[in-house]
């Protein structure tokens, strides 16, 4: 209940109540005057003792001979005339006025009381349904926000290793601005803007900056706003928001998390998906709308461009993509310093250190840990924020926080020791493994420890041995587990999974498995329904599919095969490291290269 509300019924009571104190306070009251039975009054009848009765309704006031009061009451729809005569006593000496019912209060209020609670009842009903019905009426009406009245205070220079996308951002801004620029050459101006990119790449961040910028009405909207409760909301939403824009050009429209209606048609399962076709053909059908000379772009983000509709993606509707990538070792830097500026930091912080050990985060990722750092140094008191805070909230964001009260039974140290130090060990083997970054068996998050590689550079091409590589890597814990102990434990899992996904890229997307060859799978209906990736349903052969399990399982035994050479070789130097790290915890830098890098003294194990 609204606050409001409760104030309102609040105030209905304390009215009800005034009025039934008001109305007793004044009611005329007779004083009080003893009463009597019927028995006792008519037994007063035959001894003559009775000088009047005066009747109203049911109620008698009798005056004795004495010139004393009673009161009293007799059954309703019988008379005091017949009672008198039954009982045998004259009535003619007896004087009887019947009078008018006198009107008491509580002969009126109550047989009012349950109408009175009844008619609070409905008029508190009628209040709220009137809430509900113009709730109702609004539905249709699209809760986009006209953010530009109250612009956002994030500007471009908060967005930063994103230097291209803020181009053609800026670009749109001039489109708006200037129309008749681009007019005179022709030109005709993009009606639809698709920003895509992973989680956390900034994508909502710089929309926010270009309503801080552009100087034009911003209307923003999320997906998922456009599909709620009611069916057919979503349509007309689409509709008042495209109308709201058009009155308002030149203006943009931002539509957050597109994916939410903008799936693909036709597949998918279930009756959610009727809802969300029709609001996705509205948009589609409110982009065609427009003409030349309508001055609304409509800008709109997703993280899952494979699954919109293509219809979307066409000319004439988003036929702009910005693509918002995760950044570089140079746009971490750049981006670390934004999130950095206004904070104490202490003087040794080696800012590119820190871009370079955070490989693969997202612009949300960099922001969580400088602020995971920040809250780390206040919590210690400390007035800087120190290389240490940073070192550690990557581990953090990584993994989430050190449980360093888990109790650990000495077994499990020990199985933890050698699942991390093959890892190392695999990877620093392979030339064409990325180097050994730091080893913990320090638990973090759900897991009993962690092996950190660091790409040596900016990567995005992957040749075929350094996905083996990786696989090997990613195996080294399981198999060194079964070497040691003679059995494995399921501390593997997560390496497993993380291996399993790769082959499967690599064997249906990549053309890197012999037996399929350059051939690609196609994630097939089931799987564009379901979003997953390891629910099986690619188009193709069931004989097809078969052979991608094959070929699989093929790839992840020969990264076995390959992570169990390395171990068996170096079998003393597993258990050196294994030992340093159930003294020392963490091992990294320095140490762990010199560790890493010592001769093994053993010769090859016959394997
Ligand atoms: P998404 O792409 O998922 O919409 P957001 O725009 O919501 O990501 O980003 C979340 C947060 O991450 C932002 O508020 C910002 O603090 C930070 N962030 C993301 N990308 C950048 C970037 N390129 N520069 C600075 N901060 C960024
Ligand atoms: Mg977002
Ligand atoms: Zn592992």
């Amino acid at each position: 209940m609204t606050k409001k509300r409760v104030i309102g019924i609040a105030k209905l009571l304390l009215i009800g109540v005034g009025i039934f104190f008001l109305v007793q306070h004044f009611w005329p009251d007779s004083p009080e005057i003893p009463g009597v039975n019927i028995s006792q009054v008519l037994q007063l009848a035959q001894d003559d003792q009775i000088r009047k009765i005066e009747v109203s309704g049911d109620f008698l006031k009798i005056l004795t001979t004495d010139g004393e009061h009673y009161s009293s009451r007799k059954e309703t729809g019988v008379s005091i005339l017949e009672l008198l005569e039954q009982s045998g006593v004259s009535t003619g000496g007896i004087e009887i006025e019947v009078q008018e019912p006198k009107l008491t209060f509580w002969g009126i209020f109550l047989p009012l009381l349950p109408m009175l609670l009844f008619l609070v009842l409905i008029i508190y009903m009628i209040r709220r349904s009137r809430g509900a019905l113009s709730q109702m009426m609004n539905m249709g009406k699209s809760q986009a926000r006209d953010v530009s009245e109250n612009k956002p205070d994030v500007t471009f220079d908060d967005m930063a290793g994103a230097e291209e996308a803020k181009q053609e951002m800026e670009e749109i801004v001039e489109f708006l601005r200037f129309p008749e620029k681009f007019a005179k050459l022709g030109a005709k101006i993009p009606r639809g803007v698709l920003l895509s990119g992973p989680p956390g790449t900034g994508k909502t961040l710089i929309s926010r900056a270009i309503a801080g910028e552009a100087e034009v009405p911003f209307f923003a909207i999320s997906g998922s706003e456009f599909v709620e409760m009611y069916v057919g909301v979503g349509a007309s939403r689409v509709r008042d928001l495209f109308t709201r824009a058009r009155a308002a050009a030149p203006a943009i429209i931002f539509i957050d998390e597109i994916d939410a209606v903008g799936r693909r048609r036709g597949v998918g399962m279930g009756g959610g998906s009727d809802e969300r076709e029709q609001t996705l053909n509205q948009i589609l059908v409110q982009m065609d709308g427009f003409d030349d000379r309508t001055n609304v772009i409509v800008i709109a983000a997703t993280n899952r461009p494979d699954i919109l509709d293509p219809a979307l993606l066409r000319p004439g509707r988003f036929d702009r993509r910005i693509i918002l990538d995760l950044p570089d070792t140079r746009g971490r830097e750049a981006i670390l310093k934004v999130h950095l500026k206004g904070k104490p930091l202490a003087p040794e912080v080696d800012i590119q250190n820190l871009a370079r050990q955070t490989h693969g985060f997202s612009g949300a990722d960099l922001a969580n840990l400088v602020n995971e750092a920040a809250i780390m140094a206040a919590r210690e008191g400390s007035s800087e924020v120190e290389f240490l805070h940073l070192a550690e909230s990557i581990d953090r964001v990584i993994g989430g926080p050190a449980r360093k009260s888990r109790k650990v039974s000495e077994k499990e140290r020990e199985i933890v020791a050698y699942h991390e130090a093959g890892h190392a060990l695999v990877a620093a083997q392979l030339p064409d493994a990325d180097s050994v970054h730091k080893v913990t068996i320090v638990p973090r998050g759900g897991a009993g420890g962690f092996t950190r590689l660091l790409p040596e550079e900016d990567r995005t091409l992957f040749t075929k041995g350094q996905f083996q590589a990786m696989l090997a890597v990613m195996m080294g814990g399981h198999v060194s587990e079964e070497i040691v102990f003679g059995e494995v434990t399921n501390g593997a899992s997560n390496d497993l999974q993380k291996a399993n996904g790769v082959a499967r890229k690599m064997v249906t997307e990549y053309g890197m498995s012999p037996g399929l060859g350059p051939r690609t799978f196609e994630a097939g209906p089931a799987m564009l329904a379901s979003g997953k990736e390891s629910d099986l349903g690619y188009s193709c052969s069931d004989a097809s599919a078969e052979k991608i399990d094959v070929e699989i399982g093929q790839l992840l035994l020969k990264a076995k095969e390959t992570a169990a050479e390395v171990i068996q070789s170096h079998r003393s130097k597993l258990s050196q490291l294994a030992e340093r790290l159930l003294v020392e915890e963490t091992l990294e830098g320095e140490e762990l290269q010199r560790l890493l890098d010592a001769p093994s003294e053993e010769t090859p194990l016959a394997a």
